[in-house]
């Protein structure tokens, strides 16, 4: 018997980036029918996958401001957050340097900043007991700000944590299926109509997660206006090989247009340079410059003695969504009764996601109170990681199943048997990226030349498609051409 699905819901929520996938989440806890539309093949596609990874203490955003709520908000609920979800996350401590003793007011400011916030343990030390802490520090490094709440986290599979365990309680991903248009729902009833390239679906609840195209979304149904710019930040990645240039997150103080360059480890092991911050038209413009790279290795200088240019493995670009009035929006919009903005949602955003999640799951429970599902699954495991294991508990995997043996990825060690567990599973990788992200094939200093070809050709398996077929991002991201097919020239 053919299942025909449900086009109507209770809530629509268009985005699935990290805001997106936790309010989804969140909302899964409530008896309510969910649907999330995503315009990209994949969750995880936007700001969502090229930010810093940090995990902000929350001294740095304007007291009484959503953003300074939802992040000192989101620190608290991240650690239980990655336990149950299985994400990469660890409290590395923030330190914001500064240069000279003028620069030390600027760290005091930060001080009383968080405090007023309501972030513990803050604290300036100088220079002996910051080399203490961190010896590759440059010779310039004159004072800090010690943030011990601050934090690293994987922001892929913080996204896809929320993502796959919303789809786990029974939300329902749309994916590769842009929202064309909002009108209000048919014969006068509570609730919208919302138009994608493929269908129509009615919600009695609309939530806009849609990153820099919230302004977008929104002007579909209010006049009130909101205007997002991209802030494009470029990065460096370094290898695996200098992930100990630094074990802490290093700032320098904050600027008009973010918080600065900074040098971490990442989730991972490797060391993260930048952000630079650039406010551009394009908001899909995520390609690098050299002008931009250049900048921020100089800057990085100022940190760490010895900057590791030549261990630069990749490099690519983010799009922060700012809002014209700079904070977070978060509220029913003034004129479209029942349509939520999450809009603006510039750094922290990542770390702010569990809170943003149960922030907007609240609106609801005041706007549509509903019962709580007693059969909620909490739990997520991410894909499993035989690098990390036993040469007793590889030998188990293996005798269980061959194609942990098959090593695919010899950068970061990744065999098939992980590639088949990142394509089936809840919202499944259908891309060469998707895999990168759930498995970290393709994600180590070769640049994925060794198991790119080889990924494409277990996914088009796996998947019942053409190698030709496979995409490394959906849409027209072809990897491979048949013999005598025309290739654009852009
Ligand atoms: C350079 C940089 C550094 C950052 N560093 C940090 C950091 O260290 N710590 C931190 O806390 N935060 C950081 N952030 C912020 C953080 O990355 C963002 O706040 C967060 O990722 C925003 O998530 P989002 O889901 O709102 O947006 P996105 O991840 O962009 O998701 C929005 C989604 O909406 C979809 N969409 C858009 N239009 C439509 C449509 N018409 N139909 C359907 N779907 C649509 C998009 O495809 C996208 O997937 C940084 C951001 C940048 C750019």
């Amino acid at each position: 018997m053919k299942v025909v699905k449900s086009m109507k819901y209770d809530v629509i929520i268009i985005g699935a980036g990290v805001t997106g996938s936790a309010v989804a989440r969140e909302v899964s806890r409530q008896n309510r029918s969910v649907l999330v539309l995503e315009k990209n093949a994949d969750v995880c596609e936007g700001s969502s996958k090229a930010n810093s990874g940090i995990v902000h203490g929350g001294y740095d955003a304007k007291p009484g401001t959503m953003k300074a709520k939802m992040n000192v908000r989101g620190n608290e609920l991240m650690e239980e957050t990655c336990r149950t979800l299985d994400v990469p996350f660890k409290r590395n401590e923030s330190l914001v340097l500064a240069f000279s003793q003028e620069d030390v007011d600027g760290l005091r400011e930060l001080l009383a900043r968080g405090e007023e916030n309501g972030v513990p343990g803050l604290s300036i030390i100088y220079r002996d007991e910051l080399l203490e802490l961190e010896p590759n520090l440059s010779d310039k490094a004159y004072a800090a700000l010690r943030v011990p709440t601050g934090g690293i986290v994987c922001p892929f599979e913080l996204t896809m944590g929320f993502a796959e365990n919303a789809a786990m309680n029974g939300v329902e991903f749309h994916l590769a299926e842009p929202v064309t248009a909002i009108a209000p729902a048919a014969d006068g009833q509570e609730g919208y109509q919302v138009t994608t390239t493929k269908d129509t679906y009615e919600a009695k609840i609309v939530i806009n997660a849609a990153g820099v195209y919230a302004d977008k979304i929104h002007a579909m149904v209010s006049k009130v206006p909101m205007s997002i710019t991209a802030r494009r930040g470029e990065y460096c990645l370094c290898d695996k090989s200098v992930g100990n240039l630094v074990s802490r997150t290093i700032f320098q103080l904050p600027g008009k247009l973010g918080k600065g360059v900074l040098v971490t480890p990442t989730a991972h092991g490797n060391i993260l340079i930048g952000p630079n911050a650039e406010d551009i038209e394009d908001k899909e413009g995520t390609c690098t410059t050299a002008e931009g790279l250049a900048e921020i290795l100089a800057k990085a200088a100022d940190s760490v003695k010895t900057v590791p240019s030549r261990q630069v493995i990749t490099s690519f670009a983010g799009l922060r969504a700012h809002e014209a009035g700079g904070d977070f929006i978060i509220r029913e919009a003034e004129d479209a009764k029942n349509f939520i903005d999450v809009a603006g949602i510039e750094s922290p955003g990542l770390t702010s996601a569990p809170a943003i999640g149960e922030y907007v799951a609240g609106l609801l429970q005041e706007m549509d109170p509903v019962s709580l599902k007693e059969n909620f699954i909490a739990e997520r495991k991410r894909v499993l990681q035989i690098s990390g294991m036993s040469a007793e508990e590889k030998a188990a995997m293996i005798r269980e199943n061959p194609a942990f043996a098959n090593v695919i990825c010899r950068c970061e060690t990744v065999t098939e048997g992980e590639i088949l567990a990142a394509i089936h599973r809840p919202l499944g990788a259908t891309t060469l990226d998707g895999v990168k992200r759930r498995t970290r094939a393709g994600m180590g200093r070769c640049g994925a030349g060794f198991c790119s070809t080889r990924v494409v050709a277990i996914l088009a398996r796996e998947l019942g498609i053409s190698p030709e077929e496979v995409t490394k991002f959906g849409g027209d991201s072809k990897i491979l051409v048949s013999e005598g097919e025309e290739v654009s020239a852009e």
